[in-house]
């Protein structure tokens, strides 16, 4: 069956006009597809790395709230912490970094505790995971408003609702299991045994002579270690291996259950992702706004278009992710695109 796309062009990164068409597209999508909108509807968004420049200001969310607070709904803006070191790897870095970023307008709830430790376990039916792990606070809320900057990443290729999902729900275990799946260790040369990773690690995995040691025995995967140290010597795999399917089994089950609205910006299109601290370079036109229910759908319809009006083989890249997903029963391949 073919899920509705809804799309309305915009060509100009203008955070204001950008609002607007957000809010055309989300009462549109409450009317046609009947929406009932509960109590508290948080936004998940990304509140983009410290130095990024491409990243979805929070003035492109104003029509969204808008709608909501006309409506009586509270809402919140949400993320989890991010797995690598930098300015958002804690509870209290990652508010810091939101609130520079101009994110002040409605309370913001990081949703895996102050450094990864508050979790959520869903279980699934996946080819390589029977269960994700999310951060708790998502738990509470069975509705969400999320908001995506569509662009690329180096390993999972262009997206935005179905990446927001995996990652942006995920705890930083979660996201561990995506990237790797594996425990992580000790850089010795990086180590200066300074003992914070032991404060850090609720499993008693670490032990320290001349430097820190990881029992993988004892290990779980948690990643709080990562957060934890000053100097960057607890290292992980990047290397991700079925990454693309353990991607697209994290978004299905932080779906899983929830009714969920997706908008989708595809504008400031760059090659790697808003968690890169440093200014990108755009490499396509804008194009617009999109918006579905359909996680599956609504990303594929903005890999077609971008790909139609691009013309490069670079925007095939993302394509597997949807496949899995679909497998899984996540969302269509096919999709009414109705422009507004
Ligand atoms: S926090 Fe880092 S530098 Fe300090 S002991 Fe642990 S691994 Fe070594
Ligand atoms: S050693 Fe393992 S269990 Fe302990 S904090 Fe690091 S990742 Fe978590």
């Amino acid at each position: 069956m073919k899920s509705k796309v809804f799309f309305k062009p915009c060509t100009i990164f203008d955070p204001p006009l950008l609002s607007k068409v957000a809010r055309e597209l989300f009462e549109k999508m409450i009317e046609e597809e009947h929406i009932e909108l509960l109590e508290e509807v948080p936004l998940k968004v990304h509140f983009g790395e410290k130095g990024n420049t491409t990243f979805l200001s929070p003035a492109c969310f104003d029509g969204v709230i808008d709608v909501l607070e006309e409506k009586g709904i509270k809402t919140r803006f949400m993320d989890s912490n991010v797995l690598y070191r930098g300015s958002r790897t804690t509870r209290e870095e990652h508010l810091k970094t939101a609130r520079e970023h101009g994110f002040t307008r409605i309370p913001i709830t990081i949703a895996d505790g102050h450094h990864g430790e508050e979790t959520q376990i869903v279980s699934i039916e996946g080819e390589y995971f029977d269960s994700v792990i999310l951060g708790k606070a998502y738990e509470q809320f069975d509705q969400f408003v999320v908001l995506a900057h569509f662009k690329g990443h180096n390993q999972a290729g262009f997206g935005g609702a179905m990446k927001q999902l995996a990652m942006g729900f995920a705890s930083r275990a979660g996201k561990m299991a995506q990237h790797a799946g594996i425990r992580p260790w000790v850089k010795e040369d990086k180590c200066i045994a300074c003992e914070t990773c032991l404060e850090y690690c609720d499993h008693s995995a670490i032990t320290i002579d001349e430097v820190a040691h990881i029992d993988p025995e004892l290990c779980v995967g948690c990643a709080a270690c990562i957060a934890g140290c000053p100097t960057g010597a607890v290292a992980h795999d990047w290397s991700g291996e079925n990454f693309i399917e353990k991607l697209a089994e994290y978004a299905y089950g932080a779906q899983k259950d929830k009714e969920m609205i997706y908008i989708n910006y595809l504008l400031n299109i760059t090659e790697l992702c808003d968690c890169v601290g440093r200014p990108l370079d755009i490499i396509a036109d804008n194009i617009g706004v999109f918006a579905s229910t359909d996680a599956v759908a609504i990303d594929k319809a903005c890999l077609d278009t971008l790909q139609e009006r691009e013309g490069s083989k670079l925007f095939e890249k993302g394509r597997a992710t949807l496949v899995h997903a679909h497998k899984l029963g996540m969302g269509s391949l096919e999709y009414e695109l109705i422009e507004i």
